[in-house]
């Protein structure tokens, strides 16, 4: 076994909300020592062009199509990650539209709180997510910090919190496999009962997403049995978004060689 192999499967460019471009999160991926990166932007491939793709090539970095879903499960938000993904080009452009028409939501919700923010200053509402939405709101000054903005906005439950359309998690897994791809649980550390992950494992996923970000090894054991008794991959990822202070840095969270081929060779 190669153990200095390292695979960092979890990550955002400025594509989505990350603050890399994808060519400078790949120069980033090559000076943490990562052998391999899955750049998975928030129901997007736009990072995936011909000149992202030979650029990595060009760095010896592997690179991992892969992309990361919002769906919804009994009501919960639920991420599901998708890697070596075709174009799902019917399905993405179902979430683009479904992501512009919550961002005009959540807009409408903050001008009747008088907290107005006009399109024009975020930009195309099909490309942003709410870390825009929580920037703006800063730069606004109508709350101190991001972290605020979402407790007092934004977050699931907050008072300008909308879902825009329901897409289940069977429908996006149903997606990512119908091409090919693989479609893993991300980050059940978020999830609160056992029993909710439960019930998703009986959804088919084709593995769980155990390391996660900067969770301590001890808690993630658990995740790393379960895909054990139930044959399922092992995936792992930092949820590198640049540097801020809620996401862990590139490459803190990884799978080895062994994981990285399971998934490499894995029949969706
Ligand atoms: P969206 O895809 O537009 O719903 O935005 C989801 C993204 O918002 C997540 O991937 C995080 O980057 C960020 N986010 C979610 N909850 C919080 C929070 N409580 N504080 C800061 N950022 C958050
Ligand atoms: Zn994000
Ligand atoms: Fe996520
Ligand atoms: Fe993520």
């Amino acid at each position: 076994m190669n153990e200095s192999f390292r695979a960092d499967l979890h990550s955002h460019t400025t594509v989505s909300d990350g603050m890399l471009s994808p060519k400078a999160l790949i120069d980033a991926a090559v000076e943490v020592g990562l052998s391999a990166l899955s750049i998975t932007d928030h129901d997007t491939v736009g990072a995936y062009t011909d000149e992202t793709v030979g650029y990595a090539k060009e760095k010896g970095l592997q690179l991992v199509r892969g992309v990361e879903v919002s769906s919804f499960f009994f009501g919960e938000s639920i991420h599901v990650l998708g890697y070596r993904i075709g174009e799902m080009k019917n399905f993405l452009e179902r979430m683009r539209v479904r992501r512009e028409g919550r961002n005009r939501e959540i807009l409408e919700k903050l001008d009747r709180l008088r907290r107005p923010i006009s399109e024009e200053e975020l930009g195309p509402l099909d490309k942003i997510g709410r870390p825009h939405i929580a920037m703006a709101m800063v730069a606004k000054g109508y709350v101190e910090s991001l972290p605020a903005a979402f407790i007092h906005y934004l977050k699931e439950g907050a008072a300008a919190y909308c879902t825009g359309e329901i897409v289940e998690t069977k429908e996006a897994i149903a997606a990512i496999q119908s091409e090919g791809g693989i479609a893993v649980l991300a980050h059940p550390h978020f999830i609160r009962k056992k029993r909710t992950i439960e019930s998703l494992l009986e959804l088919p996923f084709n593995g769980i997403e155990c390391y996660y970000g900067s969770y301590p090894r001890k808690e993630e054991e658990k995740f790393i049995t379960l895909a054990k008794e139930r044959g399922l991959l092992i995936t792992g990822g930092s949820d590198y978004h640049g540097h801020d202070n809620k996401h862990a840095q590139l490459g803190s969270s990884w799978v080895g060689k062994d994981d990285y081929e399971a998934l490499i060779r894995a029949k969706a």
